[in-house]
This record gives C-alpha cells, structure tokens and sequence, in this order.
C-alpha cells in the first residue's frame, strides 16, 4: 500500500532536527533509516503528518571509545556497527548482532538510534543495552536501558525528542547471541545474549516479553558457580511471554532457556 500523504523537511544538526519537530507539532516524526517505519506507513499503522528526515544529520554518525565506554552515534547504521574496527575491538557482541539484523539492504539502511526509538520486542540491540546497563542519550538527558524500554514501541521518549547516543560499557570477553527464527534474515522468534564481564556474566533475553529482559537468576547461579546447563534453568524464570502466530508462549519459555543454555556454551 502506499502511504497517506504526509509533509517532508530535512534537517542537518540535532538543533534543526528538535526545531523542525516542534514546529511541526505532535503529528511529526523523525524518520532515520525508514526500514520499520516506512512499512508500518505503508500499512497505514502509522500515519505521521509531517517527518523529520536526519539522515543528514552527520554529527550523529560515529564511533568512538571513551573512559571505558563505547559511544555510538545514533545514525549509526547496523552495516558500519558489523564492519567496525573500534566495536569488534571494544565490544565484538555489538558488530556480531549488527551482522545478523535483517538482510544486507536493512543493515545498510537501518540505524541504531531506530532500533532502540523504535523499542520493538524483537530488537536485538535493546536486550544487550538492557543486560549491559547501558545509557541512551538524547539532546536533552541520559535515560537507563532499564528505564527507557517500558513497553512495547513504548520508551519515555518526548514527541519532539531525538535520541542522539547510546553509550555501552565496554567488553571483549567470552560472548555469543544467540536468535532462533525461521529464515535468516528473519526477526528473532526469541534471542538470547551472554557476555562476560568484569563484574561477571550478564545475560539478556529477545522477544520473550514487551521489553528486553536482563536474566538475573542465571547470572545469580553462574555467580554462585552453576555450569550452565543449570544456570540456564533459571532463564525463563518469572517471565510471561504471551502466545502469537510464531510461537506458543510455552516454546518461548523453553527457546529462552535452550538457547541460554546454548549461548553460554559457546561463548568465546
Ligand atoms: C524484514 C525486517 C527484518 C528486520 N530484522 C531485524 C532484526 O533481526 N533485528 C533488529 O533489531 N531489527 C530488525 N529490523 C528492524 C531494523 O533494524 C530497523 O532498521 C530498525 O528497527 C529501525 O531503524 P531505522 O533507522 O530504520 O528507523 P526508522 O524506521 O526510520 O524509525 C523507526 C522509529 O524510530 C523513530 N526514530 C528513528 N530514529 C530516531 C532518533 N534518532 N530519535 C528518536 N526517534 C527516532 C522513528 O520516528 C520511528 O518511530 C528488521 C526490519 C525489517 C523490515
């Protein structure tokens, strides 16, 4: 289908882009890398009035270490995160979901300040935000990943609001994430993530809920020295994912720990 009609302006700095959503008023959206919101336009689940093009916004595109953090530009796109020198260096676990997200015209065009505005159950990203504690900054405060994922397609974000940065601890120990799903470049039925750090394993779950879970009953058992065929019992602990067409919330619940299990074998 094609899209109802809707106004256009584009921006080049983060100071036009919040300016140019205010103006246009509620009914305005940022669009960056198009590839969830064009086809939800195209379905007519979204219908914008106005959008607010910041491809050109080039401040926004980088990657940078710094103090211990890696900091991410939010234009950033899931092709430059996967072929990124500084990310497989500092945080490998990053350019590896980078590399798996869609099919090569998504990663090319997607971002990641999209994937965590966007806040879909199934994104890969939010998961290792949320079990690394990472912060999403946006041009006018810091918000917590455990803070900022309320809901489904629900974050605390202003309508006139433009998320700038996501700053991730950084970790280049054993790691692996794992997504189970029916064609490669398919959305992850459930996905599961570990990563060793300093301060011991973290552990993050994809799509078994509205919001990314951190799976703090197997990060408790590694903890306590449990192998991880044990530790990974604990994965669907207290979770409540809901039945769709892909799977029954019981699968879910033994995709979470099967894979959990699976991820922390083969974490290198
Ligand atoms: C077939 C298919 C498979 C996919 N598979 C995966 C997958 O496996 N894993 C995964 O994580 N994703 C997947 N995606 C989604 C893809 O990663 C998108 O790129 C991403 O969800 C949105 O990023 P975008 O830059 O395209 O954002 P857009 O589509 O442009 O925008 C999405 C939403 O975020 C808002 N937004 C965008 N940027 C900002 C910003 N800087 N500040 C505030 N709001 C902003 C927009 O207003 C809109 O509401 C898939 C998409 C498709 C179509």
């Amino acid at each position: 289908m094609i899209p109802a009609a809707f106004e256009y302006s584009r921006a080049h700095s983060v100071t036009e882009a919040v300016a140019q959503l205010r103006e246009a008023g509620p009914e305005a959206k940022v669009i960056a890398g198009g590839q969830s919101l064009l086809p939800m336009m195209r379905m007519r689940l979204a219908r914008p009035a106005h959008l607010v093009d910041v491809n050109a916004v080039r401040e926004l595109d980088y990657v940078r270490v710094e103090d211990g953090h890696l900091r991410v530009g939010a234009m950033t796109r899931h092709v430059t995160l996967a072929r990124s020198e500084v990310v497989q260096r500092h945080l490998p676990l990053l350019a590896e979901m980078a590399s798996e997200v869609g099919d090569a015209q998504i990663r090319s065009r997607g971002t990641l300040g999209g994937v965590m505005a966007h806040a879909d159950a199934a994104g890969d990203y939010p998961t290792l935000a949320t079990m690394l504690d990472a912060m999403i900054v946006t041009d006018r405060r810091r918000i917590a990943a455990g803070d900022f994922f309320q809901h489904l397609f629900t974050t605390p974000l202003d309508l006139d609001e433009l998320v700038c940065e996501v700053v991730f601890p950084v970790a280049a120990g054993p790691r692996r994430y794992l997504k189970f799903r029916r064609r490669l470049f398919d959305w992850a039925i459930v996905g599961a993530g570990v990563q060793r750090t300093e301060a011991g394993w973290r552990v993050g779950l994809t799509h078994v809920g509205p919001t990314p879970v951190r799976a703090r009953g197997v990060e408790a058992a590694l903890a306590s020295g449990a192998t991880p065929v044990e530790a990974a019992a604990h994965a669907s602990d207290g979770l409540e994912p809901t039945s769709d067409v892909r799977a029954t919330a019981d699968f879910r619940l033994h995709l979470a720990r099967v894979l959990t299990r699976r991820a922390l074998e083969q974490a290198a």
